[in-house]
């Protein structure tokens, strides 16, 4: 490494939108050594020689998002994704904090894999990583992990995402530990039993395509029973990848009740309908699976009404062999870093959300799940570590998985036109992509 003095970067004169400081206004923002050192409103601002100038008239400059869940695939799956392509991809969508989960091989059980995971983030990673621990030892739904060992070598949650806490007495003492320390135990809500061979939502297009399908019921079930045991055991419960209306129903009256809950909803199941498996086929196949135009407005609600705390990606890459494999045996999952931010901006514009409550629910709402332990993430609070995104709310792009910095080509939105796209994104004080329109200037 050169030890090159960084300029300072002066981002200016954009919309500054930070609901961390509820700030929306006109500004700059100067960052110096990988620190906000000065945020200022209206056209003023400080320039010296040696300044490097990035120009933000007509953008949004927002705090770098923040993404709770997201699969990187290494160690074991690199023909999938590496933390190497998952964080340029993370930083071509305006993540500049990303929590990778552990179904990894092997997978994230114990502190030597973290390490690594961590060391490999550090040396290759663009952007920052966050681990998740297994709940059960080798995700096998048995016996714990070393809940404790994960906890001081850094996770921020565990999860056996891609399979639920099938066993309910594992799931009650992981919420008992997660009580003691402090730290959410996140599950998929899935009843296996129930949605055997599934490949979509269950329902009318099923039916039609003659796919077996999954029932809302497989997810309402083990959230309902999640639910009894965060209010029995007084542990911290974090629904991943909501996806129901049934649901959102039940994690509102749960939280009314005082439970310890958080949820977070996927831009996918917040913008796509099944429909989308008749001409996407396994591109749109995940899990859950798109459901109806019901359970969007659901999902929606809940974000408004914060029964929704945060919106993750669900980043999830595959290889196109792996989905070329027919619909049956085709892995789930979309590829969802890339295209996250235009998805999410489609409910702005079309008046759902408001472009405050999406900001704060990539930003500062993760942010507080992930407490300060990592530092001030998800503001732009002057000290704070640089992460900044910058992007314009009105531009239209059309997607294509071909220019995707993700090895993941695996989404159900090729060739779809979305308005809004990122424009630049600092990682810690430091410029880790840019749109070659935006205008980067040294004075
Ligand atoms: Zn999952």
């Amino acid at each position: 490494m050169m030890n090159m003095k960084i300029s300072p970067l002066l981002i200016y004169s954009g919309r500054i939108i930070d609901p961390s400081q509820g700030i929306d206004e006109t500004g700059s923002l100067l960052i110096t050594e990988g620190i906000i050192s000065w945020l200022g409103k209206g056209e003023m601002a400080p320039t010296q020689p040696g300044y490097n100038v990035l120009h933000a008239q007509g953008l949004i400059i927002c705090p770098g998002f923040v993404d709770h869940h997201c699969h990187l695939r290494q160690p074991g799956f690199e023909e999938k994704e590496t933390i190497a392509t998952g964080t340029q991809a993370a930083a071509r969508g305006g993540f500049t904090t990303i929590c990778c989960m552990p179904n990894t091989n092997p997978p994230l059980d114990n502190k030597t894999v973290i390490d690594y995971v961590k060391s490999v983030a550090a040396s290759e990673g663009v952007v920052r990583v966050l681990p998740i621990g297994c709940i059960s030892r080798g995700r096998k739904g048995k016996e714990l992990a070393d809940m404790d060992e994960l906890a001081s070598a850094g996770v921020i949650g565990y999860s056996d995402d891609g399979e639920p806490a099938a066993n309910s007495r594992l799931m009650r003492q992981a919420l008992d530990y997660s009580l003691a320390l402090g730290l959410p135990i996140i599950d998929h809500c899935e009843d296996t039993a129930l949605s055997e061979g599934g490949v979509m939502n269950e329902g009318v297009i099923s039916t039609k395509l003659g796919l077996r399908g999954i029932p809302n019921a497989a997810e309402d079930i083990i959230v309902a029973r999640d639910l009894a045991l965060a209010q029995l055991t007084r542990g911290w419960l974090h629904i991943a990848h909501t996806s129901t209306e049934g649901s959102v129903d039940l994690i509102r009256r749960a939280k009314d009740k005082g439970i310890k809950v958080t949820a977070e909803a996927m831009p996918h199941h917040l913008t796509l309908t099944e429909d989308k498996v008749i001409g996407c086929g396994t591109n749109a196949k995940v899990n859950p699976p798109l459901r109806t135009e019901r359970d969007i407005q659901a999902l929606i609600q809940g974000l408004n009404d914060n029964t929704i705390d945060i919106i993750a990606t669900d980043h999830a890459p595959h290889t196109e062999a792996d989905k070329a494999s027919g619909f049956t045996l085709a892995p789930f999952g979309i590829s969802g870093f890339e295209t996250a931010l235009g998805s999410l901006m489609s409910l702005v514009h079309g008046g759902q959300l408001t472009l405050n409550t999406l900001i704060a629910k990539l930003t500062g709402e993760p942010a507080k799940i992930l407490g300060n332990k990592h530092g001030k993430l998800g503001t732009l609070a002057v000290g704070a570590k640089a992460d900044v995104t910058i992007f314009d709310p009105d531009r239209n792009w059309v997607v294509d998985p071909g220019a995707f910095t993700s090895k993941g080509k695996n989404t159900p939105l090729a060739g779809s036109t979305l308005k809004g796209k990122v424009m630049a994104t600092i990682s810690q004080g430091k410029l880790v992509y840019k749109d070659d329109s935006i205008k980067l200037e040294a004075i």
